[in-house]
């Protein structure tokens, strides 16, 4: 693995890392954040405020990771946060249905259209492990089909081959998965209509959903060729099977309605999580109301949670939620954009071989000089030049994903000045990633 030299330390974070070293394996309770693929000590934060982070040797970064997504309205936002101490000094789970949650789903299917019914659960793994779960249930088939390099949370059946830390730590899959669970994953390569097509004709009648990201971003960005996703659904009404959008990174970021609001392609399924949280674990999936209506207790697959619909992440995901509307997207896109650009330029200027690809205000930089189609392609980029540029980033201020598998997120509250202080950090990483060696 690619090393470069730390020109600065970060001497509380590492104490810290070393207490929890010995009581966490890796220290960490997600692989990605342990800066394994790029090296280094992560940094531990403390605390967070609008587009800025703050770890615990005092050092302030700008944020261009935003919890992985959820994060859209910045860190500490005042109206969140007071939904927030609101919920919470009314007790913070009942066991008991409460209005929150119903407000939160109405919003969910207000704005998604092929959202009948949704039901609440805590992670965006416990949404993709239950949806697939109820296609199978409903149409009495085995057979999973997912992509290459997507990620859908560490649901036994979706690993193969996953995107997020899966990919970034190149493991080919994942011991304590049987044989039999990964059995009945048929895995594809990403945006190759054909491998679907052929694969419906190889298993017939055994496939009971297609699960893919609505637009890729954990294996990077990577999004849909044209008439991708409608390939897909058409394939999945053809066969009798479901066509399940796993929306828990674009759902509620990449516009009001998600990335289906971006290709206004129906899926019978949806997932989501991330954004729809406020930060906090909420996380929902749904769809069609005959398909939704086989679930426990209205049918008989079974699906249960004893913080589902907690009130006070019901409180901050509806807070959040309520917050973006048409002008949240458009200022969420440009400040994404006003960065893409930046990017480029600074890269371009150093004449590094790069491709930024965005799916509307995620992107990602691949250091490679092909597009990017598939997890083929993102694995033959130039990491060691990612883990230069991310240093020198982070040296000068700037957090971004400790891995080059995954999407940059910003959020409303990233200003003027937080985006000058991008420019002022990029032309040093852009050299960094120019001189960099395998
Ligand atoms: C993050 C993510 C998940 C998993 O969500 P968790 O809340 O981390 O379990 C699933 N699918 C996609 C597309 C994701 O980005």
């Amino acid at each position: 693995m690619a090393r470069v030299s730390f020109p600065y330390d970060a001497p509380v974070s590492q104490t810290l890392f070393d207490r929890a070293a010995l009581v966490t394996p890796g220290g960490v309770n997600s692989p990605v954040r342990a800066f394994r693929a790029v090296g280094g000590t992560p940094r531990f934060m403390v605390s967070g405020q609008g587009p800025y982070l703050t770890d615990a040797d005092g050092r302030e970064y700008v944020d261009l990771v935003c919890s992985w997504g959820p994060m859209i309205l910045g860190h500490a936002h005042p109206e969140v946060i007071a939904a927030v101490q609101d919920a919470v000094g009314r007790g913070t789970s009942f066991g008991t249905p409460g209005e929150g949650e119903v407000a939160l789903a109405e919003e969910i299917v207000a704005r998604i259209a092929p959202v009948e019914q949704v039901r609440l659960v805590s992670s965006g793994t416990e949404a993709t492990m239950s949806a697939i779960r109820l296609a199978r249930g409903f149409t009495g088939r085995a057979k999973v089909i997912k992509f290459a390099g997507c990620y859908h949370g560490h649901v036994d059946a979706l690993l193969a081959a996953a995107g997020s830390g899966v990919a970034t730590f190149g493991l080919p899959d994942t011991p304590g998965v049987t044989g039999a669970q990964a059995g009945e994953t048929v895995v594809l390569p990403y945006n190759d209509l054909e491998a679907v097509r052929a694969a419906f004709a190889a298993h017939p009648g055994e496939i009971a959903c297609v699960i893919t990201e609505a637009s890729p971003g954990n294996m990077g960005v990577v999004p849909p060729a044209p008439g991708f996703n409608q390939g897909l659904k058409d394939l999945c009404a053809e066969n009798g099977a479901l066509y399940i959008s796993d929306e828990v990174m674009t759902g509620f970021r990449t516009s009001k309605a998600g990335w289906f609001g971006v290709d206004g392609v129906a899926p019978d399924l949806m997932t989501f999580g991330k954004v729809m949280g406020g930060g906090f674990p909420a996380a929902a999936f749904g769809g069609r109301e005959d398909v939704m209506a086989h679930l426990a207790p209205a049918g008989p697959v079974y699906q249960a949670g004893t913080l589902s619909g907690n009130p006070v992440a019901t409180a901050a995901g509806l807070a959040q939620l309520r917050l973006l509307d048409d002008a949240a997207y458009a200022k969420v896109n440009a400040v994404s954009s006003e960065i893409q650009a930046l990017v480029t330029a600074a890269l371009t200027k150093e004449g590094v071989a790069h491709r930024l690809q965005t799916a509307s205000n995620m992107f990602s930089v691949f250091f490679t000089d092909q597009d990017v189609r598939d997890y083929e392609d993102a694995k033959t980029q130039e990491s060691f030049r990612f883990t230069a540029f991310f240093h020198s980033m982070l040296s000068d201020g700037v957090y971004l994903p400790p891995s080059a598998f995954e999407s940059w997120f910003v959020s409303t509250a990233h200003d003027e000045r937080a985006v000058q202080r991008i420019a002022d950090a990029l032309p040093a990483a852009a050299r960094a990633a120019a001189e960099a060696t395998a």
